[in-house]
């Protein structure tokens, strides 16, 4: 129904010090989701070929140039990163819709922008960095300096890849690490050709690609002894098992995981802009975001007539081809997540939730993964899908009373990824960024992500950070090193008579 954005290379595989990975494991397929027509192969990577991949890695590290590179070598080859990006915008774009429906649109005006500007971020970032200096003990010199801490295990999801990865790659890089990445299974295809692009400008071995399923590949990838660090971006059961594999090695790992983030909407709050952002809160990124307000919390006073135009607006919401620049949703990345998501409008029936709009498939789009915009009033917090991630364009609704029936209500959830708050009376504002448990909230606007603050979650959300100095923390290892600048006498042991 729906044309190709781009026809991807029959076979897609991994790439181990510039070369192809020698792979070992079944084709997979991949699949477009504005069709559901399969589109390429991806060639699974076994233990073997993880393992040429750490090695491929280790071996840059530990022999090649990169960790030794000063700081303005460094700087250059991440500029030319950047602009090797910046030169393949609409081919990485096609790549990237083809293999997950995402639009277009916002593909290659923020998506691709934001990678290539993931790596001018950390250029400018350690161009920055400063080690420490202590002179408390008489005559002696203690410096403290960060040191690459080795081969970097990161770990995608499938919800925004390119934009994602480039974030940890950079990160790594910058600060002197090689990397063995290992995108999404369901969406290898611009991250293979971003890798491949890199390869002209890093050092052999520097960045090293491999794919397949997490439990073969990851898994293999996340045990190998040769690993420094795992940076995971996924869901929170993954998590569970990555560092716990992570820990059998004592390997330090970054956790970004799920939400099932509040918003939280005051009668002092400017109402349109409030519905203009539970709108984008929910529906951006075809609903796919950790970050989504996907439980919408109303004051009572106002909550008929909120919900009742937020349904109207989700109803008028365009849903269709990833390529056409008027769609506003495009389908859901795979037929068993869109499964999945209509199964939770089944279950909110099930459990006496309202159905305010949406809830079914859009079979008029063809066999490509589409649903309504969906919104829902659940009679409790306690309702499914109040408390799991759904991951799709599906809001759930709940009225409450006062700031603090708003803040136990916005708390009461495994997660704490980040929380909204829309209200013009600061002493509102100002109580619930202090009750609330997340680590970003964000007051009167949609997500705005400042890239040198910490992002991550609180409980099942998260562990560590992401962001200017957290990645810094994270990517490297502190050196202390002490030096006498007056050599004072030592205690002579041994002389007495
Ligand atoms: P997922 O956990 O299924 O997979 C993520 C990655 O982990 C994939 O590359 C997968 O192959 C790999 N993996 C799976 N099992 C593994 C294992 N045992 N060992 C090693 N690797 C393994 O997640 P997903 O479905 O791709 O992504 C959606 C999830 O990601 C959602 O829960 C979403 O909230 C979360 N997410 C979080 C953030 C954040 O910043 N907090 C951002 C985007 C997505």
């Amino acid at each position: 129904m729906f044309d190709l954005p781009i026809t991807p290379v029959a076979r897609v595989g991994g790439l181990v010090a510039g070369r192809a990975s020698p792979g070992g494991g079944p084709d997979l397929p991949v699949y477009y989701p504005g069709t559901g027509a399969q589109v390429s192969v991806l060639v699974e990577d076994g233990p073997e070929a993880v393992a040429a991949a750490v090695e491929a890695a280790r071996r840059a590290f530990d022999h090649g140039p990169w960790p030794r590179l000063s700081t303005p070598e460094r700087i250059d080859v991440l500029e030319r990163c950047r602009a090797a990006i910046l030169a393949h915008v609409d081919e990485l774009a096609r790549l990237e819709c083809v293999a997950t429906g995402l639009l277009m649109r916002e593909l290659r005006a923020m998506h691709m922008q934001r990678a290539a500007y993931n790596f001018r971020f950390f250029a400018d970032y350690i161009s920055q960095t400063a080690g420490q200096r202590y002179d408390q003990a008489p005559g002696y010199m203690t410096t403290v300096a960060r040191v690459p801490v080795g081969v970097a295990a990161l770990i995608a999801p499938w919800n925004a890849p390119v934009a994602l990865a480039t974030m940890k790659i950079a990160a790594a890089l910058a600060f002197g690490n090689t990397c063995v990445l290992k995108p999404s299974e369901q969406t290898p295809l611009a991250l293979a050709r971003l890798v491949d692009l890199l390869q002209e400008v890093l050092p052999e071995g520097v960045l090293n690609l491999v794919n397949g399923r997490g439990p073969v590949t990851g898994a293999a990838l996340v045990a190998h002894p040769g690993v420094d660090l795992v940076s995971f971006t996924g869901g929170t059961e993954t998590g569970r098992q990555i560092m716990a594999a992570a820990g059998r090695n004592l390997v330090p790992c970054t956790m970004e995981l799920g939400g099932k983030s509040a918003n939280i909407v005051f009668a002092s709050a400017d109402q349109d802009r409030a519905l203009d952002g539970a709108l984008l809160g929910i529906f951006s990124n075809n609903g796919q975001q950790c970050l989504a307000g996907s439980r919408i919390l109303v004051e009572r006073g106002i909550f008929d007539e909120f919900t009742g135009r937020f349904a109207e607006r989700a109803a008028r919401i365009r849903v269709g081809d990833p390529l056409d620049p008027a769609t506003e949703i495009g389908p859901l990345a795979s037929a068993p997540h869109m499964a999945r998501v209509l199964g939770f409008a089944g279950s909110a029936q099930a459990e006496g939730c309202r159905i305010l709009t949406g809830g079914a498939r859009r079979e008029d789009l063809g066999e490509g993964y589409f649903i309504q915009p969906t919104a829902v009033v659940a009679p409790s917090n306690a309702a499914h899908v109040a408390q799991e991630e759904i991951f799709g364009p599906f809001a759930t609704f709940l009225p409450f009373d006062t700031a603090d029936e708003a803040a136990a209500i916005a708390n009461d959830t495994k997660f704490g990824l980040v929380s909204y708050v829309w209200s013009d009376h600061l002493p509102t504002v100002m109580t619930m960024t202090e009750r609330l448990r997340s680590g970003v909230v964000w007051v009167n606007t949609p997500m705005m992500r400042e890239l040198r603050a910490p992002f991550g979650g609180f409980k099942a959300s998260g562990v560590g950070r992401e962001g200017g100095a957290s990645c810094e923390a994270f990517y490297t290892e502190e050196r202390t090193v002490t030096i006498p600048t007056v050599p004072p006498p030592l205690r002579r042991l041994g002389t007495a008579d």
